[in-house]
């Protein structure tokens, strides 16, 4: 199976925390309450704060050079 990792567009959160409140890893924090921010060392791709996201900035994506 392909890594994957989170990703948050910053322009789109809107910094309500679900992702996260959702995460199972603690690898995303809304940081300085402006946008979120993905831990990419703790996170394991899961997509639940894709999910949980009500705007659509946190996205999951498959790591460069893997398919
Ligand atoms: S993909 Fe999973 S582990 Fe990674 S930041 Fe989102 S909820 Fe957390
Ligand atoms: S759930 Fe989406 S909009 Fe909310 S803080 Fe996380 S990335 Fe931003």
């Amino acid at each position: 199976m392909a890594k994957r990792r989170a990703e948050v567009d910053v322009s789109h959160c809107v910094s309500c925390g679900a992702c996260e409140n959702v995460c199972p890893r603690e690898a995303v924090k809304v940081v300085r309450g402006c946008h979120a921010q993905v831990d990419a060392e703790k996170c394991i791709g899961c997509g639940l704060c894709a999910k949980a996201c009500p705007s659509g900035a946190a996205t999951v994506k498959a790591l460069e050079g893997e398919s």
